[in-house]
């Protein structure tokens, strides 16, 4: 990560730059694995003492209302949280609930402005199965058996 990103990605979106803001930026542009807000969390109350959930919670929704991160809801029960803002495809694994990039699929368009008179600004695209890991291990099951 560039020296002053998460500032820059602040700035830029029109979010304040607080401490607590700064670190939960610089915590999603340095862990691309789509963590959820607990993710989050843990991975900075040791550094900050003083953080709550509640405070990761409002701050990754500001974020995403900002555009400074993507949020994505692929389940209810597992909302997750992107750095990379760039148009792309995620996989969600049914078995382990990792949620992964698929660079090598297409991206959804979002260069759509509108479809009847509703006025397009996002595009999500979910791709669910089994993931790579998950599918080997299943292998090494069905061998067994
Ligand atoms: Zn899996
Ligand atoms: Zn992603």
């Amino acid at each position: 990560m560039k020296e002053n990103e998460a500032y820059e990605r602040l700035i830029a979106n029109g979010v304040r730059p607080s401490a607590q803001r700064l670190a939960i930026m610089e915590y999603l542009l340095t862990h691309h694995t789509h963590p959820t807000v607990e993710e989050v969390y843990r991975g900075l109350n040791t550094k900050i003492p003083t953080l709550s959930r509640t405070t990761v919670y409002n701050t990754l929704r500001i974020l995403s209302e900002h555009h400074a991160a993507q949020m994505l809801t692929i389940d209810d029960h597992h909302i997750c949280y992107d750095s990379d803002t760039e148009p792309h495809v995620h996989f969600f694994c049914k078995h382990c609930g990792k949620v992964l990039d698929l660079m090598e699929a297409e991206a959804p368009v979002v260069d759509v402005k509108n479809i009847g008179n509703n006025i397009v600004d996002e595009v999500h695209l979910y791709y669910k199965g089994t993931c790579a890991e998950c599918a080997k291990r299943q292998e090494k099951v069905n061998e067994v058996n």
